[in-house]
C-alpha cells in the first residue's frame, strides 16, 4: 500500500468532491451556482456542523434558496467544490441568530464533528471536515495580518485581500501541520516488540495514544517527530518513517503521521505535556483493553490507524476485534 492509499484510509480524506480550482476565480459561475437549486450549502455556527439523527447522522445541506428564504445572504459562501455537476459550498452562519431557529429542520440540530465523525460516512465526515476549517479559517483572517485593515473575499473563499489600497496583501487558507508518531521499540532476547503510548494530562485516566506535536517553523517534519518523542518521553529514535496524513479541523491541522524506532526503552518526561508514558506490547494492549485499563484512541484518528497498522502486523490478529465496539 502506498501512502496515497494509505491516507485515502483515514477518516476526514478522500471524500471524492472534485475541488474545482479553475472555477474559483470565475464570478459569473459562481453567482449562477449560488443562484442554482440544486447547489448544496453546508452550514456551520460556531465550528458545529447541522446533523440529523442519532444513530445514523446525517448532514443537513441546504439549497441557496432555503437560506435566502429566512433572510441568510450566501455572498461568502465558500466554494468547496464540485461532484456529479452540483456544486457544494460552505457558509459560516455565525451572527446569524435571529434566522437559525427557522432555519433548522426539525429533528436537527448543529453538533460537534468529533463527536459525530465516527457515525458518519467517510464522504460526509470529509465533507463536514472541509466546511468546518475553511470558515474557521475565514472567521480569523477577517483583519490583513500586515495591516490591520478588514479583508476581502475573493476568488469563491479561497483568497482574502486586503482592502486598503496601499497594501492589498492576498491572504490564502492554510492548515496547521502537526506530527503523529507510534515509536516502537524492537525488543528482542525473548522480549515482545512494544510501541509507546502516552495520556495528556486532559485525558480520561485509561485513554492513551501515540505521541503528536505541532511542526515549528524552520523545521522538517522528521525534526519535529525526533523533538516531540524526546521532550514527552525521553526517548531517542533512530529511524523515522512517514505513514499517511490526516486533515485534523479542530480546529485547523494536518496530522502527519510516522512511525520510529526507539534507541532506547527508559522513558523520562521533560515537559509537562503528558501525564504518562508507557510502552506496551500486543499482549500488554489486549490484557489492558480486556480489563477496562485502557482505551486508544477513536477509530477516526490517525493515532488509531498507527496502532492499528502496528498492531495488526502481529500475531494477535485485527486491533479491531479487541474493541467490543
Ligand atoms: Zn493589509
Amino acid at each position: 500500500m502506498d501512502h496515497y492509499q494509505r491516507s485515502n484510509l483515514n477518516y476526514f480524506s478522500a471524500g471524492g468532491l472534485d475541488r474545482a480550482t479553475q472555477l474559483r476565480p470565475k464570478d459569473a459561475w459562481l453567482q449562477a451556482r449560488l443562484a442554482d437549486a440544486a447547489t448544496r450549502i453546508v452550514p456551520v455556527w460556531r465550528m458545529q456542523n447541522l446533523l440529523c439523527g442519532d444513530v445514523m447522522p446525517l448532514p443537513v445541506l441546504l439549497s441557496p434558496m432555503q437560506l435566502r428564504d429566512v433572510g441568510v445572504d450566501c455572498a461568502n459562501a465558500v466554494l468547496l467544490g464540485t461532484r456529479a455537476e452540483v456544486a457544494y459550498f460552505a457558509l459560516d452562519l455565525a451572527g446569524d441568530e435571529t434566522p437559525l431557529e427557522r432555519l433548522v429542520p426539525a429533528g436537527a440540530s448543529f453538533r460537534e464533528l468529533r463527536d459525530v465523525g465516527p457515525l458518519l460516512d467517510a464522504d460526509a465526515g470529509s465533507l463536514l471536515a472541509y466546511a468546518r476549517a475553511i470558515t474557521y479559517w475565514h472567521a480569523r483572517h477577517r483583519h490583513c495580518g500586515d495591516c490591520g485593515s478588514p479583508t476581502r473575499v475573493a476568488e469563491g473563499g479561497h483568497l482574502r485581500v486586503c482592502a486598503a489600497p496601499r497594501c492589498g496583501q492576498k491572504h490564502f487558507p492554510r492548515t496547521d501541520p502537526a506530527i503523529i508518531v507510534l515509536v516502537v521499540h524492537p525488543g528482542g532476547l525473548g522480549d515482545e516488540e512494544r510501541c509507546l503510548l502516552g495520556r495528556q494530562r486532559e485525558w480520561p485516566e485509561t485513554l492513551y495514544s501515540a505521541v503528536a506535536g505541532f511542526v515549528e517553523p524552520g523545521e522538517s517534519l522528521e525534526d519535529a517527530v525526533v523533538r516531540e518523542v524526546a521532550e514527552e518521553t525521553g526517548i531517542g529514535v533512530s529511524a523515522v518513517h512517514y505513514h499517511s496524513s490526516q486533515p485534523w479541523p479542530f480546529p485547523s491541522s494536518i496530522m502527519l503521521g510516522f512511525t520510529a524506532t526507539a534507541r532506547d526503552a527508559r522513558i523520562v518526561r521533560h515537559d509537562d505535556e503528558l501525564a504518562d508514558a508507557r510502552w506496551f506490547s500486543r499482549t500488554d494492549i489486549v490484557e489492558a483493553l480486556a480489563h477496562g485499563r485502557l482505551r486508544v484512541a477513536r477509530r477516526v484518528s490517525i493515532a488509531y490507524r498507527l496502532l492499528e497498522d502496528w498492531f495488526d502486523a502481529g500475531r494477535l490478529g485485527p486491533l479491531a476485534g479487541y474493541l467490543g465496539e
